[in-house]
């Protein structure tokens, strides 16, 4: 496996055409089961695989949690050689924003709700920088996690919208046995909040209206950002102190069974 540090010598490899169909796996480091998923899948879809690594200080509106976002680098790049990456791409701030984010790119609807609507300039970050990985490594195929569902929509539109050469596919959310989305930010989680966080997965899959979720998270307490239903799917966002959870359940009879029952009884209570 190759580190690569540099965007110009990514470039050099690929236009040396011995890499092939290239997958894409961007991600921000700290690993988990969640990013193996998606370089499982384009380990085996593809002739070469390429991960990023890059904590992307534009999408981040919060100086303590961009601060604090786990850095596990070598713990990374063990995992990612043993699920078969070709290559990791770690450029550096100054690399891939040569014109000190000058240019951008802007989505004018679905970015602005949700955590859009909570987290000033953020998609725009995201967008922004997928744009700049996607015309570096030019994959087959970039891969993307269903928990970052917004995230996910937005670079499929963005894709479509600017004709990329790029086929974006989408891979289920990977929980912990007791629900929790995994998330590099539930490092940073206590025991206490840690055993709280799935409460919050739980609630969503609930069949009680937006409101009522939202509320029973906050006697429990949660800071909700937002619980919100859109065609069937329910997209929250709440702290358990410092850490933001996100996540996103699709509303359907099969989800809502049993699960449903644990917090509907305490909403009983
Ligand atoms: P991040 O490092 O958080 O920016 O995530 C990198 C990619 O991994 C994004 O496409 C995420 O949606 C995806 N991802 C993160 N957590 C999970 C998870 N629990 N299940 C599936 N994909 C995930």
């Amino acid at each position: 496996m190759k580190i690569c540090k540099s965007i110009s010598e990514l470039i050099k490899l690929r236009r040396s055409g011995g890499l092939g169909d290239i997958g894409f796996v961007p991600t921000m480091g700290a690993l988990h089961s969640g990013h193996g998923s998606l370089i499982q899948r384009s380990v085996e879809e593809n002739d070469s695989t390429v991960l990023s690594i890059y904590v992307n200080p534009t999408q981040f509106d919060n100086a303590d949690d961009l601060a604090n976002y786990p850095d596990k680098n070598q713990a990374d790049h063990t995992l990612a050689e043993s699920l078969g990456v070709d290559i990791v791409l770690m450029p550096t701030y100054e690399q891939l924003y040569p014109d000190l984010y000058r240019y951008f790119v802007d989505e004018k609807e679905f970015s602005h709700v949700l955590c859009g609507a909570h987290r000033e300039g953020h998609f725009t970050g995201v967008l922004t920088v997928v744009m700049k990985l996607l015309n570096i490594v030019r994959p087959a195929r970039a891969y993307f996690g269903d928990k970052d569902q917004q995230q996910l929509k937005l670079i499929e539109g963005m894709v479509a919208a600017f004709f990329l050469d790029s086929q974006v596919i989408g891979c289920a959310t990977v929980r912990e046995q007791d629900g929790l989305a995994l998330s590099s930010r539930n490092l940073n989680l206590t025991a206490e909040q840690r055993r709280q966080a799935p409460n919050f997965y739980k609630a969503l899959m609930t069949s009680l209206d937006d409101d009522e979720v939202a509320a029973i998270l906050s006697q429990e307490g949660f800071k909700v950002d937002y619980i919100q239903t859109i065609n069937s799917r329910r997209y929250g966002a709440a702290f358990l102190g410092p850490v933001r959870l996100i996540d996103n359940v699709e509303l359907n009879a099969g989800l809502n069974v049993g699960l449903n029952n644990d917090v509907q009884r305490k909403v009983a209570q």
